[in-house]
């Protein structure tokens, strides 16, 4: 069986050569044309089994060498296979049948293309999310090549029908009993071949453009906001809309303010004898400072609010609040004098320094880790 001959092609045939005479066979031996006849379907599986090997260069090389026995001995296995036979029927099967995309999907991909939406990661000091900043940063983003409008020809000149899909976009494959629509690999499914590129974008339709980018944050943002810029993402092709650029916010963490939504919570420390006695203390909000009256008999963990000291609400108006608790500090490191002053102190308050069920307390504790 001399595959060249079955397809009536030189062994010199070029690879289109071999396509558009296997086309023709394909189409006259098809069984659904020739309905019980034998002798058609003998030459529909034999030009069959020569185009599969000849529109492969590897086989075709292996063929030209080694005919058929050359084929079988590298794996590539013996031609006729019934599966094979309608994969490589269905790869031409859209040139005989005019199956793919419609017109319309394919005015479509030729059409314009909206840009792809871009993000951008921004991170904010705490307090510059609380108040709200002014930033401008620098993108590098796709943007619409205007010497070609984003067609990605040179000026003047024009697109080519693709000759893979025949403008279609799509080519088909079977795979066994299915046939499946996939996009053209020369083309990528636009349908059109570039032969003369814009020189500005190589044919891409877009360039790459550094720009300045102002941003009002407002008040009250917090960590996860988006920030919507319409028209600075990547730019359309074709006349197609540009796309947002999306702005996510990431607040950095403060060192004393905690915050959860729209409420500030800290911790403020204060001496053993202002919890006692009661004081006034300045605190800082993220305001500025007020002074907070601490009542006398406070205690450790014990909370104050500062209403409307909190975050300003980025919808409407209004604040939250400020949740102040108290850390109260045993003092440390004591002269004789106030060590003196405290036992004094305890004493008075009819207190010794250890009680005697805590003595006991303390003995089984101890014994437990012994
Ligand atoms: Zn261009
Ligand atoms: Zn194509």
């Amino acid at each position: 069986m001399d595959y060249y001959e079955i397809l009536g092609v030189s062994s010199t045939a070029s690879a289109i050569e071999i396509k558009k005479a296997y086309r023709k066979k394909a189409m006259k031996y098809h069984p659904d044309r020739n309905k019980g006849n034998k002798e058609a379907e003998e030459k529909f599986k034999s030009a069959a089994a020569a185009y599969e090997v000849l529109s492969d260069l590897t086989k075709r090389q292996i063929y030209d060498q080694y005919g058929e026995e050359g084929l079988r001995d590298t794996g590539y296995g013996g031609p006729g296979n019934a599966e094979d036979i309608f994969s490589n029927f269905g790869d031409i099967f859209e040139d005989l049948f005019g199956f793919g995309g419609s017109r319309d999907s394919r005015q479509q991909r030729n059409g314009p293309e909206p840009g792809a939406d871009l993000r951008y990661d921004l991170r904010i000091s705490f307090m510059e999310a609380v108040h709200g900043v002014n930033k401008e940063i620098e993108i590098t983003r796709p943007d619409t090549c205007w010497t070609c409008e984003g067609t990605g020809l040179r000026p003047g000149y024009q697109s080519q029908t693709c000759s893979v899909c025949k403008g279609r976009g799509q080519v088909m494959r079977s795979q066994g009993f299915f046939r499946i629509n996939s996009t053209c690999p020369q083309c990528q499914g636009s349908g059109q071949i570039i032969t003369d590129p814009c020189q500005d974008c190589g044919g891409n339709g877009l360039v790459n453009k550094k720009e300045k980018v102002s941003l009002k944050i407002p008040a009250g943002v917090d960590t996860g906001a988006r920030m919507r810029l319409q028209g600075k993402g990547q730019g359309g092709r074709r006349g197609g809309q540009p796309g947002n650029l999306y702005v996510i916010i990431h607040v950095q963490e403060h060192e004393f303010f905690q915050r959860e939504g729209s409420n500030i919570y800290c911790s403020l420390p204060v001496s053993m004898v202002q919890a006692a006695l009661g004081a006034k203390i300045d605190v800082p909000t993220i305001h500025g400072t007020r002074t907070v009256p601490i009542e006398k008999g406070a205690q450790n963990g014990q909370t104050i609010t500062l209403p409307a000291e909190g975050v300003p609400s980025l919808r409407g108006s209004g604040r939250g609040d400020m949740y102040v608790t108290l850390q109260v500090m045993t003092p440390v490191n004591l002269s004789a004098e106030q060590k003196k002053l405290l036992e004094k102190f305890a004493e008075l308050g009819g207190e010794k320094n250890r009680h005697p069920e805590e003595e006991g307390f303390f003995k089984r504790l101890l014994n437990n880790f012994q």
